[in-house]
Parts: structure tokens; sequence; C-alpha cells
């Protein structure tokens, strides 16, 4: 809804949903995580002319509290996945627009009080949204595999003012994080600068978990990512059944393989698009171009909350992209299309294109923020076609890997990457008090 008053927005964010945080005495001495999440949020949005929109918005957010050597309190943002449904800007519908931190462990200022701690927060976000993608396109990245197509990012500052109360007994209902100031706005013109402001007042229910982060900084948490396979088929009468194997072996082997960072892949049920002439998808003989056809692709399936995955039979040359390719890696836009020949002898490459979509370059790219580096010598290693990447994992992939549509829980996970001595450091993360709260926080089996 486009809202034509200036006024008529004022009135809006003035909030009938908060609520004011309960009074009850907090323990807040220990070492706590905390997750706190809410939905269709009301926000007032500034668009590229002085137009004001209402729009809403998804957050979830993690944070973690901590006592420093001087007994003082620390509050720290790990995570900040915010997604915004669309506006009609001057330039066209944005699309969704999603926000993440670009660097986690974001430090805020903290006043304790008996009820709860006033909080006042400044945090660096990354932003995207499909307008993007459709007006400036995709530029390659990892132009030795050809199959890692990037697209540019604007940064907004955001600055939160509200109140955290946790319960007084850990892993308890109670907490609660009020935001009753949030903004969120434009780093310079951006590069469509189509959202300039976002305004939000918010009430959201916390989980936590206590006692203590992993010994390296990573938490005993699983982050899910949802995927959406998309088969593509001549008519209905023709059968999916190889793309249906291929899709299911290459995902065992990317939650496999990010399995070991905790990280998992979560498939929609599939969904099927007849288009004959889209089986086979012609290449650009350019590396760094996305081909016409690539981009018809893109156009003919969207799924706003999950990574779409096209299978079609092969890329025209056979070779190109290496079999297959991801578009707008660590954005909530991305997409992948891959080739179910594949296999046999390339099991991993999903994996791999799933790397790209958590934010990872090749090794050595020299990717700077929000895009990041990934080690040399694990899975997102160059590969050859049918030739497969290495069968590892790193603890600097596992921190590093970011997309905005990832969903923390707390769940029974500890992450194992291959390198023994930082698996060991990192095993450490579960000590006596989580592993006491295995049984209720479980969700699901092992
Ligand atoms: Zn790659």
């Amino acid at each position: 809804m486009r809202i034509v008053s200036t006024i008529f927005a004022v009135h809006l964010l003035v909030p009938s949903a908060v609520v004011p945080p309960k009074a009850i005495q907090t323990n807040m001495q220990g070492p706590r995580v905390i997750i706190a999440g809410a939905t269709r949020v009301r926000a007032i949005v500034t668009g590229d002319g002085s137009e004001v929109y209402s729009s809403s918005f998804d957050l979830q957010v993690v944070l973690r509290r901590f006592v420093d050597d001087m007994q003082r309190p620390v509050l720290s943002f790990d995570s900040f996945n915010f997604i915004q449904n669309a506006i009609e800007s001057s330039q066209g519908s944005t699309g969704k627009l999603s926000l993440r931190l670009l660097q986690a462990g974001t430090s805020v200022v903290i006043n304790p009080t008996p009820t709860g701690d006033d909080i006042q927060a400044s945090l660096r976000l990354s932003g995207h949204y499909d307008l993007i993608d459709r007006i400036v396109g995709y530029a390659g990245t990892g132009l030795q595999d050809a199959d890692d197509y990037d697209s540019p990012s604007e940064e907004f500052t955001g600055t939160l003012r509200g109140r955290l109360v946790l319960p007084r007994i850990p892993g308890r209902p109670g907490g609660s994080l009020d935001l009753h100031q949030g903004e969120l706005s434009l780093v310079g013109n951006g590069v469509l600068g189509a959202v300039r402001k976002i305004s939000f007042q918010l009430h959201a229910p916390t989980t936590d978990l206590a006692p203590s982060p992993c010994s390296d900084g990573t938490m005993p948490l699983r982050r899910t990512l949802a995927v959406q396979p998309v088969y593509v088929r001549a008519d209905p009468t023709d059968s999916t059944a190889d793309q249906e194997s291929y899709f299911a072996t290459e995902l065992a082997k990317a939650n496999d393989l990010w399995g070991r960072c905790c990280i998992q892949f979560e498939a929609g049920s599939p969904a099927y698009l007849d288009r004959p002439t889209l089986q086979v998808i012609t290449a650009d003989p350019d590396p760094a171009a996305t081909s016409a056809e690539e981009t018809d692709l893109f156009d003919e399936f969207v799924d706003d909350d999950a990574v779409e995955i096209f299978v079609i039979e092969s890329f025209l040359p056979e070779t190109a992209h290496g079999g297959g390719a991801s578009w707008g890696g660590g954005k909530a836009t991305a997409r992948i299309i891959t080739g179910v020949n594949n296999l046999p002898g390339y099991q991993r490459h999903l994996a791999h294109l799933l790397g790209h979509i958590l934010s990872l370059c090749h090794p050595l790219t020299g990717c700077s923020p929000p895009r990041s580096d990934a080690s040399a010598g694990t899975i997102m290693g160059l590969s050859n076609f049918a030739n497969d990447h290495p069968d590892t994992q790193s603890a600097s992939n596992c921190l590093s890997a970011a997309n905005p549509l990832l969903r923390y829980r707390f769940a029974t996970c500890c992450p194992t990457p291959d390198d023994p001595k930082v698996a060991a450091a990192l095993r450490d993360c579960w000590d006596v008090g989580i592993s006491q709260k295995r049984s209720e926080r479980e969700d699901q089996p092992e």
C-alpha cells in the first residue's frame, strides 16, 4: 500500500503492537545466547523520491550477552537477518529487500537495570533487492570456474534503541526484545537507492540458551536455508525421475559438507517448469556474462523465501560453468542452475555452489564484504567439469557463511570442520549446562 500523506505515516509510527517489557527480575550473570524473531512487523519506508510507503518485514536476530573481565555486561549482535516486502519505487517494484550484518559481533551500548537492559546499537548492514538484479545484472567473480555471478549490494546503517529482558531462568519463556526506535538508513546513494530509510518499532519474544557460546565465537546453533528445486521438463508427461534422483544425491552431499558447520539445506516440494527450449541452456560465450536463456529461466520461477535450484539436462556447451553456476551469492535473491550430466563423477557440485550462495567466493579471489574468500583446499576450491571438489570443510568457511534467508535455532550441533586443531577447539562448545538441555531443546534427532 502506498501512503500519499506524510502525516498519515507519522500516525502509523505509533505502534499498537508494542507491549511494555515484563517487570521481572532478570538473572543476567551467566553468558547467554539469545534468538529474537518477529514477523509481519509494520515499517514506514522512504523511497527514492520523497515518497513514503507502508510495508512490513520479518526479522530474526541473534545476540550474545556475557560479562567481561571487569564484570561489565557486554551484548553483541551476531546476526540480523531482515526481509522486507517490496515497495513501488519510481524505478519499479523493488522486490523483497533483504539486509544482513556486514560484520558479526557488533557490540551494543548496554545499561543494565533490575528489570532488563536498556540497549543502543549501531549496525552496518548489507542490503539488496531484486530490482538491482534486474536493472544492473550480474558480474562474474569466480571466473576461473565461471560459476559465481555476483550482484552489487548497498550499505545501510542501523540505529536501534530499546530494551532486552531475559527470563530469570535460562531457557524459560518470558524474554523479549523491544525496539522503541529502529531506523535503517541507506549509506550514500547506493546502487539504485530505491529504498532510503526504514523506520519501525517492534516487540519480539526471545528464546535463550545458557551458558556459553563455543570457544571460537561460534554458537550451539543450527542454521537452515530453504532451497526450492525446480525441474525443467518438456511437458507434464516428461519424466523428471533422473533430475529428482540427481538433486537428492547432490543435496545429501551438500548437507554432509555444510552439516559440519551446523548448516542444513531444507528442500521445498518440487516445482516443475514446462519449457522444452530451456531443458538445455545455452551459455554466453563470454564467461563473465549471463546468457539470455539463463535470464529467461530466472524470470520463469521466483520463490522469495528460498534459493531456487533449477535442474536442467545440461548446458550448451556441456562444460559451460563447469556444469552449473550460482547467481547472487550471499543475497536472498540467490539462485542456481545445475545440469544432471554432472553425475556420476561430480557429486559435490551442488555443495560447492551452495557455498557461493552462503556468500563464499573461491579461495584467493580477493572478495570483500559482504562476500568472503573461502579456505583453500576445501569444498570451495576449484574443480573442472566432472572432477569433484575436495571433501573438506574449514572453520573459516563455517564462520563466514551468511545469507539473509538463513534461519537460526538452538540445536544439539557443534561444528566439526576437517581441520583437526580447530575441530577440537570447536567441540569445546558443549559443556555441562548445554548437555543437560539437549533433550528439551533438540529440534530433530542427530
Ligand atoms: Zn565455484
